[in-house]
This record gives structure tokens, sequence and C-alpha cells, in this order.
């Protein structure tokens, strides 16, 4: 194997160690951070990352409010119980746990969070910022990519980078924070033709595409840096990311793994905003 691995349980580690120490500072200039994180209904995965993100704050020392609501909670509960948390000056995050049960808006849910609070980056307000490069809370999943370029010595400027997925949580913000730090960067989706070669010509390849081992060896240049962000599950039941690693690592200069990736850095960025969103209020 070539490429480096970017190990995302040891950076993430790093992030929580220096959030944890942030937090301290605040908790003497006499704020609490605090993130509040609602769930509704019963979905098994949700589950399993509320209860994460719950020993993240553990680890940070952030206060965590979790809330779970009946799955039958119609849209005007919801939208009533988040106006509480948005009056509430000892809650400094708030972030809606998705998906949502099918008799609730998801757009209607989440504009009803207040931006100062969006430690997710999804409302339009910071969309709209990180989109003319204004200070925001920016989208987890792709601010994490970001660090792990950061953190293997990659420097986007100038290099051509391809992300595979434009959904608005991972794939159109990882390439707007691309070309922010001046990537030429290429969007691809399913529409996309010549997608193998155009992947074959990055230099730093992100897949958001959420099928398992969709980017094989022949799409990856050799030296690129990659970003794995899929979680799925193979043949087998095991989990793995969008990239065949197997083949992928055989030519990449860094890459990250799934499990113990871009996974784990998201979840330590929300640690990084929410400690910011407590920070914002002193
Ligand atoms: P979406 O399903 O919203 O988006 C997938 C994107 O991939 C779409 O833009 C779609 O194109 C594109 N796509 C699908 N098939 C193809 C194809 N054959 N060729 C090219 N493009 C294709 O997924 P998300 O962005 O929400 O998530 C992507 C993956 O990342 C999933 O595995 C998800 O589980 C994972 N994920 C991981 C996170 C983490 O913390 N590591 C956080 C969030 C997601 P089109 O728009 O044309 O349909």
């Amino acid at each position: 194997m070539a490429a480096r691995i970017i190990d995302g349980k040891a950076l993430a580690a790093q992030v929580k160690a220096r959030v944890r120490a942030g937090v301290e500072e605040c908790v003497r200039q006499g704020v609490q951070p605090c993130l509040a994180v609602l769930l509704v209904g019963d979905d098994p995965a949700s589950e399993v990352y509320v209860r994460g993100k719950a020993k993240d704050c553990e680890e940070c020392g952030i206060r965590s409010l979790v809330e779970r609501l009946p799955a039958d909670t119609t849209q005007a509960e919801l939208l009533a119980r988040l106006a509480q948390l948005a009056a509430d000056d000892s809650v400094h995050g708030i972030l809606v746990q998705l998906p949502l049960p099918a008799q609730i808006d998801e757009r209607a849910v989440i504009e009803a969070i207040p931006p100062q609070k969006d430690v997710d980056g999804f409302t339009p307000v910071n969309v709209g910022r990180m989109m003319i490069g204004e200070k925001c809370f920016l989208p987890c999943t792709p601010a994490g990519c970001l660090e792990m370029l950061n953190a293997a010595g990659v420097d986007p400027a100038g290099k051509r980078a391809v992300v595979i997925g434009r959904s608005n949580i991972v794939g159109k913000p990882a390439a707007m924070l691309l070309l922010a730090r001046n990537a030429t960067v290429t969007i691809c989706h399913s529409r996309t033709k010549d997608l193998v070669s155009i992947c074959a010509g990055a230099d730093i390849l992100v897949a958001a595409v959420g099928r398992p081992k969709f980017v094989t060896g022949d799409m990856i240049k050799p030296g690129a840096a990659v970003i794995d962000v899929g979680i799925n599950r193979d043949e087998n039941g095991k989990l793995c990311g969008d990239v065949d690693f197997a083949a992928a690592a055989e030519k990449a200069g860094c890459i990250t793994p799934v499990p113990g990736g871009v996974g784990l850095m998201t979840r330590a960025m929300l640690m990084v905003n929410t400690l910011q969103a407590a920070r914002n209020t002193l």
C-alpha cells in the first residue's frame, strides 16, 4: 500500500482535546456551553448518532440535552419546542437529528433554528454566509473533510478537486469550501458523463455518493488525496465507504479510512461549532 492513512480517530481526539480546553475557559468566564439535540421517533441509526453526540459532549465538558420526541410528534409541536430552545439563553447549539418523520417538513424545521444556534450549519443564513465567505457555522462533514486535508499537509490552492455528490449537507458545501481554499473544483453527480476520467484527473477527490466501493482504482490519480465521506454496508454487512479502499490506497498519496475517518471528524466539528456558539455569547 502506497498511501498514507489520514487517521480520523487521532485527529478527532486532538480536536476534542482543544475543544475541552476551550470549554473550560468558557466556563471560567461564566458560560457553560450547552448543546440541545432533538430526536423525533425511534430510527435506530439516528439513535446511534445521537448517543455518539452526547458522548462527545461529555468528553468535551459540554452540557448536552437530548430530547426524544414520539414518532407521531406534529410539526407544530416540534416547532413549539424549538421556539422554547431558541429563547433559552442557557442553550447555545440546537440540532434536530435528520431524517424526520414524513409528517414533518424538514426545511421548515431547519429554518426555525436561529442561525446563531445552528451548529449543523444547515440554515439558509449560514449556508449563504458560507457562500460569500463570511464568518458562519460550517456544516460539520465538509468542515471535517477540509481539516483532514489540512492535517495531511494538502493545500487545495491551485489543485484540481473533484467532489462526487451534490447534496446540501455534503457535496455542495464541500465544493464551496474547496473553492474558498482556491482549488479548481468540479462537482459530479448522477448525470455526469465521463465520471471515471474526470475523477482520474483529480488531485483531491471527495466521494459523497452513498454507494459502497463506488470509486474504483482506475478513478484515482497517482498521488491524489482521497477523502471518503460514504458510510455504507458492503455485501457482507461490513461498514465501508464510497471508495474501494484497498484499490485506491495502492495509488493515492493519502486516504481517509471508513470507519475511522470522516465520520469521527464530523462529530468533532460539531463540538467545535458548539463551543464557538457559546463563545459568541461571551
Ligand atoms: P445523498 O444521497 O443526498 O447524495 C448523493 C449524491 O451522490 C447525489 O448528489 C447523487 O447525484 C450522487 N450520485 C448518486 N449516484 C451517483 C452515480 N452513479 N454517479 C455519480 N453521482 C452519483 O447523500 P449524502 O450527501 O447525504 O451522503 C453521501 C454519503 O455520505 C452517504 O453514504 C452518507 O451515509 C454519507 N455521510 C457521511 C457523513 C459522515 O459523517 N461521514 C455525514 C453525511 C453523510 P444526484 O444529485 O444527481 O442524485
